[in-house]
């Protein structure tokens, strides 16, 4: 096995749900601290010294970044609800065999390189998308964070704090910034611009205004038999009419729009609901149409619409994306719909670009999400180019 794939073949148990075969990797669960140990241990049996952020981040790092500031790669561990396996994984396995490969060709970087494990990048448990990267700049801010909830009512500090770390220091980390002097984030494409242009790699030119809103829906709880339909006050009538208009609006307003997630108060077969909450992902090249979408779909339900999260456009380094290109044989670059750590990276002024893996499914946030073994293989050749042009 080439170092590549043993460490895929180490993480491929963690958190793989046996029924669906999709991954189910929460932020600070146990599946998460299995992760983070197997990325500790990756970077001590490279001799990295591994350092955790004030948001829980873990950086290993080749040199030290306190001397110069570094070059860093790598991406996230957690997942989407039945996640594939490539999203965030294989931009931090494909960093770890990167470094082998400098190594194994003698090169001596003339800064440090560091490979980042972030944390909490899908937001699937506390809903705010790329936490561990927000909390690190400041985007989300320490209080917020600290009394974000999961689905079972616990906050991100108890759970901070059940896996061992102290919540009071959640915060914008300056030395850890300080230590970035530019990062390069591989990842599986999300969608098929590659297989179109029959190309294993593009490096990435921007991410599109995106943001999660969630409606709040009420009505009157009563019986589904007895009462007349004239009397009923049900608020599913209202997510209805919410569902229609994402797709519609988004339609019109040339973006896209998602509700994903619906919670039903009481959730009973036989019970008009009480209350629905729903939560609306929308995205787009224009942040004012992003906007549109999501105001219009507040008044198609009636009531308020409360914003969780907002990521303006996000332009990557042009500099670096026009010199990642030309090293790499003229990769096409492509926009994204899809968030990253290195978009917030990107918006709090480090210098970034991100590198992306054809996925000849197209599809991603589901088991059916894939990268070609040569492809991978591609992606680590492109990235170590990456790393040499930026430390050579
Ligand atoms: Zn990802």
């Amino acid at each position: 096995m080439t170092g590549f794939e043993s460490m895929w073949a180490a993480l491929e148990p963690i958190g793989r749900h046996a029924r669906t075969g999709g991954y189910r990797r929460y932020a600070w669960t146990g599946e998460d601290a299995n992760l983070r140990e197997w990325f500790a241990a990756e970077a001590q049996a490279r001799g990295m010294e591994l350092t955790l952020d004030r948001a829980g981040n873990q950086w290993a790092w080749w040199g030290d970044p306190d001397a110069e500031p570094g070059v860093v790669t790598g991406s996230h561990l957690d997942s989407v609800p039945d996640g594939g396996a490539f999203d965030g994984p294989l931009g931090v396995v494909s960093a770890l065999a990167a470094v082998d490969a400098l190594r194994g060709q003698g090169f001596v970087p003339s800064r440090p390189i560091g490979v980042v494990n972030f944390g909490d990048e899908e937001g699937a448990r506390f809903g705010v998308a790329c936490a561990g990267s927000r909390i690190l700049t400041g985007a989300l801010a320490a209080d917020r964070a600290a009394g974000l909830r999961d689905g079972d009512g616990v906050t991100m500090a108890e759970a901070v704090r059940a896996a061992g770390l102290d919540p009071e220091r959640l915060g914008r980390d300056e030395e850890a910034l300080r230590r970035v002097s530019s990062f390069v984030e591989l990842h599986v494409e999300q969608g098929r611009a590659l297989v179109d242009l029959g190309r294993a790699v593009a490096v990435g030119s921007s991410i599109w205004p995106h943001g999660r809103w969630r409606l709040d829906l009420n009505g009157e709880a009563n019986h589904a038999g007895t009462t007349r339909l004239a009397d009923r006050d049900d608020p599913m009538l209202r997510l209805a009419e919410v569902v229609l208009a994402a797709r519609r609006e988004a339609g019109a307003h040339d973006c896209v729009a998602t509700v994903g997630k619906v919670r039903v108060e009481p959730n009973g077969v036989n019970a008009i609901p009480s209350a629905v909450s729903a939560w609306l992902d929308a995205r787009g090249p224009r942040e004012r149409a992003v906007r549109a979408v999501a105001a219009a779909v507040g008044a198609a339900g009636g009531g308020t619409i409360t914003e969780e999260s907002f990521t303006a456009d996000t332009a990557f380094d042009a500099a670096l994306v026009t010199r990642l290109a030309a090293i790499l044989d003229g990769a096409p670059v492509l926009g994204t719909g899809a968030g990253h750590d290195a978009g917030i990276l990107a918006a709090a002024g480090v210098p970034a670009a991100m590198l992306f893996v054809r996925n000849p499914t197209g599809v991603s946030h589901s088991p059916a999400e894939y990268a070609e073994p040569q492809d991978c293989l591609a992606g680590v050749s492109a990235l170590t180019a990456a790393l040499v042009e930026l430390t050579g």
